[in-house]
């Protein structure tokens, strides 16, 4: 439920972003006075994918699951009231130990 809410918010700020991005004009030289606004550790769901495995001589199929983590960082600039998202991707993570 909260990576609904975490996703839908996004959504909605990447399409202030693309508006603002339109409508205000700013140089390369000018200065912003940036604000972290929100900023959010996200697990996404990559794939899954399967492995076997020995277990009291019988052999096991498992399922593991590959998440990636995502940090989502929301700037406002107070001078020209526009946002910036930034995403850093960070580890991919699988969710069994396995070779
Ligand atoms: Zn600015
Ligand atoms: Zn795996």
């Amino acid at each position: 439920m909260r990576a609904i809410i975490c996703m839908s918010f996004f959504i909605f700020l990447m399409s202030i972003q693309s508006v603002s991005a339109f409508e205000v004009d700013i140089g390369q030289s000018t200065n912003h006075l940036w604000e972290k606004k929100y900023e959010e550790m996200i697990d996404t769901k990559l794939y899954e994918h399967q492995f076997k495995s020995w277990h009291h001589f019988i052999q096991k199929t498992n399922t593991c699951k590959v998440t990636k983590k995502v940090k989502v960082t929301v700037n406002y600039c107070k001078i020209h009231e526009h946002y910036t998202t930034e995403i850093t991707h960070l580890d991919i993570m699988h969710s069994k130990r396995h070779n």
